[in-house]
């Protein structure tokens, strides 16, 4: 004769199902009072209905952490190496599967943003700056096409340039393609010789 298999269950207080252990969060040595989907349905409404509060709270505490979420974040990195490059490549190769370049530009940008340190006063500065020159022609051909503008940056990302304001330049979108990842004085000389 063999003991039943007893699976440990409860009942939730929220749907009032009964549900396996496993379908409730452990506190401590018991188990949450409702299940998980109860309480992810929970958090749900809760974040809309107090949005700004939310958002004041995740604020608050992502600065208090900053050091201890930068440690987790490299040794999860160290640990999980080749599961998050190899999660990287396929978002990459997904975006711009044609491209290599792209996704080269693009590579270099994000070490970019990691590498230059801009505080506040910097970031805010640049978005004024960018708003400023929104009106101005093109930087290197002096056109100014309607819907086919764009910020440049003269000193490119891709080779140390950073986001700061008097790295911006309006560019219309063929001089911006054709610019690529050259600094903007070649633009600058190529226009003056040719
Ligand atoms: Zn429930
Ligand atoms: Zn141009």
């Amino acid at each position: 004769m063999t003991a039943p298999v007893v699976v440990a269950t409860k009942a939730c207080r929220g749907c009032g199902e009964t549900k396996p252990l496993d379908d409730y969060a452990r506190k401590g040595k018991s188990r949450a009072a409702r299940c998980k989907d109860c309480l992810r349905k929970w958090a749900v409404q809760y974040r809309s209905e107090n949005a700004d509060r939310v958002r004041v709270n995740e604020r608050t505490s992502r600065a208090s952490n900053a050091l201890h979420r930068q440690a987790w974040r490299l040794s999860n990195y160290q640990k999980n190496k080749e599961k998050i490059r190899a999660r990287v490549r396929a978002r990459y190769s997904e975006l711009y599967p044609l491209e290599p370049e792209r996704w080269l530009a693009a590579n270099a940008r994000r070490k970019q943003r990691l590498k230059v340190d801009m505080d506040k006063m910097d970031r805010a500065l640049s978005l004024a700056y960018r708003r400023a020159i929104r009106v101005d022609a093109c930087r290197y051909c002096s056109r100014r096409l309607v819907g086919d503008m764009h910020v440049d940056h003269f000193y490119p990302l891709a080779k140390g340039g950073t986001n700061h304001w008097w790295n911006l330049v309006q560019s219309c979108g063929p001089c911006n393609r054709h610019k690529h990842d050259r600094c903007g004085t070649w633009m600058l000389l190529r226009k003056r010789t040719s």
